[in-house]
């Protein structure tokens, strides 16, 4: 017996004992320096000579922190990525039902272009039908237990036609072949009303996502509209309106420039009569995309090129339907600062530790482009020669191939024996494409994932959640 490769510990000196996690089987214990002690010790013959010794060597085996080698640690590794990858109980689609935006903002493609508008893809009523045929095709074949839907853009509230179509064919399906259904939105907010939730409701609305990008003047800067005016009053003005009628949820985005008014922002927030109706508040550190802006931004670690997002919202890319890119490893210091402001006024947050595998790595998650071009995740829209199909079921030599590419990932291999590839399987894999040319080299933020793993376990060994092993 030997110590899991995927184990990480973290000390906690308050109390001299040790938070103990296994990324790969998720168990968490808060044991004694002893029991710390006797894992280090697992692979030597003496071990285990007495009942309470044993005890201890059976609780941390069947936790999977004692493991038979190395060999055995690799294949479970192997087991459980190919099951994220074919899992069929979930069905996950994003749709992006225009790449039109009212948004200018500073750190987006669209906003770069004033005629962008004129030129950027919108989903038509007849491409929509086509999405809703080619899910229900999904739904039939994949079976699955629940569909997740996720309209983004764009601004996807430019086009809610396409979006009632989509959600109302849906929920029949779904209604029809007894299988669970949940929509979300991701929106910039300003058109977000009481009546595009109560028509979305009816309809599996489980949540909406809106951005802000730091305090009032900060975000009124980050995310102006095209004529330059701010947005932050209306946005909070929609959000008060619709909290309570649906889950809503507050993410944004930071910079160097911009972080230090996060602090403010949430303070400002919790003062708000809706605070205890926000479902999760998270923020992440911005995807730039040159490595030294000619805005005088500090060199981020870009995710994409800017051409490579060709009018997909930077708002969600790269956090998106996953979450494993929400960090970087420039403003690591930063990004834990304004995590633990965030749980200290009580917000509920992302952990920052279980963050992957995103949908990059799974088989029944899709993104689809205004035209139907399907697509392994949203940092790959707009990258036609990316496309893995189509909703015509078309076939494409190139998109099969890229299809290939995406079914053969594996930028994990390039880890070694980190310990955190169960929850991150070698980080964004479009930030590895465009800033490494190679989708199977990791992008690594690993110092993110320090900070939050030290984080947890002073949360957990608090609330004292865990099993307790003297
Ligand atoms: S590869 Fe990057 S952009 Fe795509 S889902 Fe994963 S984290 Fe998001
Ligand atoms: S990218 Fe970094 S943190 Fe992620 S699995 Fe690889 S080495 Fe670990």
């Amino acid at each position: 017996m030997q110590s899991s490769m995927f184990n990480l510990r973290v000390t906690l000196d308050e109390r001299g004992e040790i938070f103990l996690m296994n990324t790969l089987t998720d168990a968490q214990l808060v044991v004694s320096s002893d029991v710390a002690a006797l894992l280090d010790r697992s692979s030597d013959a003496m071990v285990g000579n007495d009942e309470d010794e044993l005890e201890a060597l059976a609780l941390l085996h069947e936790n999977g922190f004692l493991v038979e080698s190395r060999d055995a640690d690799r294949r479970a590794l192997d087991q459980y990525l190919s099951e994220v990858k074919s899992d069929a109980t979930e069905l996950n689609v994003t749709i992006l039902t225009t790449l039109q935006c009212n948004f200018a903002c500073d750190y987006c493609f669209q906003g770069d272009h004033a005629d962008y508008n004129q030129r950027a893809d919108r989903m038509s009523l007849e491409t929509a039908s086509r999405v809703g045929d080619w899910i229900e095709r999904e739904l039939d074949r994949v079976r699955p237990e629940k569909l997740v839907l996720t309209f983004f853009g764009g601004e996807p509230l430019l086009n809610l036609p396409v979006m009632y179509a989509i959600a109302e064919r849906l929920w029949k399906a779904t209604r029809e072949r007894g299988v669970a259904h949940y929509v979300n939105i991701i929106t910039n907010g300003l058109l977000l009303t009481p009546d595009v939730v109560d028509r979305m409701s009816p309809l599996g609305l489980n949540g909406v996502k809106i951005t802000l990008d730091g305090d009032r003047n900060t975000h009124d800067r980050m995310r102006p509209l095209r004529g330059g005016q701010g947005t932050f009053d209306r946005i909070i003005d929609n959000i008060r309106k619709v909290a309570g009628r649906c889950r809503i949820a507050v993410g944004g985005n930071f910079d160097e420039s911009s972080v230090d008014s996060f602090p403010a922002l949430l303070d400002f927030l919790h003062e708000q009569d809706f605070a205890d109706k926000l479902s999760k508040v998270f923020f992440k550190p911005i995807v730039r995309t040159e490595p030294v802006s000619a805005k005088g931004i500090i060199p981020l670690t870009p995710i994409a090129a800017k051409d490579s997002f060709n009018g997909t919202c930077m708002t969600s890319v790269g956090s998106g339907a996953g979450r494993a890119c929400d960090s970087c490893n420039v403003l690591d210091d930063k990004l834990s600062m304004v995590r633990e402001h965030t749980k200290r006024l009580g917000f509920p947050t992302h952990d920052g530790v279980h963050n992957g595998p995103c949908h990059v790595h799974k088989q029944h998650a899709h993104t689809i482009g205004p035209d139907g071009s399907l697509y392994a995740c949203p940092g790959f829209t707009g990258q036609l020669a990316l496309s893995t199909g189509h909703i015509d079921d078309r076939k494409d030599s190139w998109r099969e191939t890229a299809l290939e590419r995406f079914n053969r990932l594996h930028p994990w291999k390039e880890c070694g024996d980190c310990a955190f590839i169960p929850v991150c399987a070698g980080g964004c894999v479009a930030a590895s494409y465009s800033q490494l040319g190679d989708m199977n080299l990791p992008t690594c933020h690993k110092p993110s994932f320090e900070s939050a793993l030290v984080s947890l376990a002073h949360e957990i060994a608090r609330n004292e959640a865990t099993p307790q092993v003297a």
